[in-house]
């Protein structure tokens, strides 16, 4: 049978994708894939992810922002062009933004400003936001506690531990595994996930990178292989894929307000 699935978080705009994007799509939908949400990670990856939305209306949606580690080569201009995009149609989401303590491009300073900026812009436009962490748990929480109002949002890639799950359930936030969960070291990760509430949980690959076991360095990932970290969320909470992929995939719908 398969399962209804929703890759929250691909970068099907990147160079990786360039000569198979067709194909990539194919065997998404093959797989049983019901959508895919494209993610920015600077002004002409966001542009990408709008052009790519477009060409396969209801299936690819956009989310436009610039990446913590990518806010150092930013313009004015690129954060005008970001503001622009997210009006345009099929875009679903403000982001990748968020803060990253582990790479060093951007200071810290810096990372902080665009966070603040897609979150106002989250506020604007009534668009959830879509947030990159690493090594940066506890920033994240600070920065969105400042907030005069915290928008819906997906902690993405989610590697933080139990305590960290928890204050990001407070502040009303989705959380999303991706191939990481099903690795073999990854004990600590699955507990995390057999404690999310279920109406908070997504699932995504990250595409090209992280493909899950039994691929894993298997590059690049694709979306067809979201599959593997839901049967892993799915077996680690003990309920059934075809429930989880349903409850996972009514959890994106809502997030991105998608009918
Ligand atoms: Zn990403």
């Amino acid at each position: 049978m398969t399962l209804e699935l929703f890759d929250t978080h691909a970068h099907l705009n990147l160079d990786a994708f360039e000569d198979s994007l067709d194909e990539v799509v194919s065997r998404g939908r093959e797989a049983g894939l019901v959508g895919i949400l494209v993610i920015g990670i600077d002004a002409a990856t966001s542009r990408r992810a709008c052009d790519i939305a477009a060409a396969y209306p209801g299936f690819l949606y956009a989310a436009v922002g610039i990446q913590p580690n990518s806010a150092a080569e930013a313009s004015e201009a690129d954060l005008g062009l970001v503001r622009e995009l997210a009006g345009y149609p099929g875009v679903r989401a403000i982001g990748e933004t968020g803060l990253d303590c582990y790479w060093d491009d951007t200071p810290m300073e810096l990372q902080q400003r665009f966070f603040d900026d897609h979150l106002q812009l989250c506020r604007e436009t009534g668009l959830p936001m879509v947030i990159h962490m690493r090594e940066s748990g506890d920033l994240i929480v600070e920065q969105l506690r400042r907030q005069s109002s915290i928008p819906p949002g997906v902690m993405h890639s989610f590697t933080g531990d139990r305590p960290l799950a928890l204050q990001c359930l407070d502040l009303g936030l989705y959380i999303s595994f991706a191939g990481m969960l099903t690795f073999k070291k990854s004990d600590e990760l699955r507990e995390v996930a057999s404690i999310v509430p279920e109406h908070r949980l997504l699932v995504e690959t990250d595409s090209p990178y992280l493909s899950p076991e039994p691929l894993r360095g298997r590059r690049p990932n694709e979306p067809a292989r979201v599959e593997h970290t839901l049967r892993c969320l799915a077996d680690v909470r003990g309920v059934s894929p075809e429930y989880l992929a349903g409850v996972t995939t009514e959890n994106a719908r809502r997030l991105l307000q998608l009918p």
